[in-house]
């Protein structure tokens, strides 16, 4: 390469057979780009493809929160050091200010756009908001999984891994909990098998109230017989039932800690019936017995009293995740969302990227190692900015939404997935 140019940076990502996001033609290239980088050694191609250069880099899964150089070549981390030579990069991105981080990933959304209701866009929740890799968590069962497939996970730029849902139908609707009709074990161990590069658990819906239990216990054995044999772990609804968390094993993750009470939906707290001030002694066992928790803060699983109790005791989810969170406005918003609101309940800046990074990276067993910025990884990186400002955000209180007001929000600068830089969104 005898001259790299920007225009020669956009025909090395061709050549290479990457592709180019929508947005490279207009990168917010910082003060000290674009450069042209034209030395010697150049001549034979710089030592790396792209630095990103003197941002706050925070890897937890390195102990590593401190300004730092990251290189990437071949769509892989390259090296991270204090100062690595701008001169030995082809393209260089000045991140001074900005917090880098490994590609967030979120454990919970679902993205079967088009396909269900509430599926949303996997690119808009991920590759455009410093998302990596989306878990779509149960949305399509043996039924339409498939298509799912065929039609979003094979176009869509961010990576997505699925838990497939028990329940053959999966989450078509929203209002179908898990009828035990629906559940043919053959045809979810024979999906699993045939899709097992992106299929990494099975999702539970179960009702959770009371005069359920005896449903939902069998329909949880069920996933456990079912899981056990296909070595995959459970994600499982919430319900306060002690007969029903005996179910779940090491491995298995509980969802949505933060639902506002009620009869039929529980939470850290217990249903309405049981609602005390103490986190239950159920949930406060759970790490003990090796059991992750999955928590969500913008959707109707949240209540910001029972999230703010919670967190004034020091319970906090092991992963953050959207469960398909909305804006003020109703537009699908990505996991930065609730990583804001947990920074406003109180967790440090390394305790939330912790919890879209280095957690969820262990919760599952993924093919392609996620969640980390160690030299090899796949170069899966966000660059974020923390605005200033004041912004209001609802909750699932019904009738009416409980407000609370933020002084700062994540915003995605930009993105890099396996190596190709993506403009924020
Ligand atoms: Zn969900």
């Amino acid at each position: 390469m005898a001259r790299s140019t920007r225009r020669v940076f956009l025909g090395q990502l061709g050549a290479a057979g990457a592709v180019v996001m929508p947005g490279l033609g207009s990168l917010p290239w910082g003060a000290r780009a674009p450069r042209a980088v034209a030395t010697a050694q150049d001549s034979s191609g710089a030592t790396y493809d792209l630095l990103l250069a003197g941002g706050r880099v925070i890897d937890p899964a390195q102990g590593l929160s401190a300004v730092r150089d990251v290189a990437i070549l071949h769509g892989r981390i390259a090296r991270i050091d204090e100062r690595i030579p701008q001169a030995q990069a082809r393209q260089v991105f000045d991140a001074a200010g900005k917090i880098v981080t490994p590609g967030l990933i979120d454990l919970h959304s679902h993205v079967y756009e088009h396909g269900t209701p509430l599926g949303v866009n996997s690119d808009v929740v991920g590759n455009l908001s410093g998302v990596t890799t989306v878990v779509d968590a149960g949305t399509t069962g043996a039924s339409m999984f498939p298509g799912f497939r065929k039609f979003v996970i094979e176009s869509a730029r961010t990576r997505i891994y699925a838990l497939l849902n028990i329940s053959t139908a999966g989450c078509c609707t929203d209002e179908i909990y898990l009828d035990a009709r629906l559940i043919n074990t053959r045809a979810v161990l024979r999906v699993i098998d045939a899709h097992r590069d992106l299929i990494l658990g099975i999702k539970v819906r179960v009702r959770g109230s009371h005069e359920d239990l005896a449903h939902d216990i069998s329909v949880m054995k069920t996933a456990r017989e079912i899981a056990d044999q296909a070595g995959l772990p459970i994600m499982m609804h919430w319900s306060t039932e002690p007969d029903l968390l005996a179910v779940m094993k090491a491995g298995d993750i509980l969802t949505h800690p933060f639902n506002p009470p009620s009869e039929r939906t529980s939470n850290v707290f217990g249903s309405q019936l049981t609602q005390a001030d103490e986190v239950l002694p159920q949930i406060q066992a759970l790490t003990d017995r090796g059991i992750f928790t999955d928590g969500q803060l913008a959707t109707t699983h949240h209540q910001w009293e029972v999230s703010e109790k919670a967190t004034s005791q020091g319970w906090f989810p092991d992963a953050i995740s959207t469960d398909v969170a909305r804006t003020p406005d109703r537009t699908p918003a990505s996991v930065l969302l609730p990583m804001s609101q947990f920074l406003h309940l109180g967790m440090s800046l390394e305790q939330v990227i912790e919890r879209v990074t280095t957690n969820p990276a262990k919760m599952l067993s993924y093919p392609e190692k996620v969640g980390s910025l160690e030299p090899g990884s796949s170069a899966d990186v966000a660059v974020l900015e923390l605005e200033q400002g004041s912004f209001t955000f609802g909750d699932g209180s019904r009738p009416q939404a409980h407000t609370r007001e933020l002084r700062q929000q994540f915003v995605n600068v930009a993105t890099v997935k396996g190596g190709v830089f993506v403009k924020g969104g």
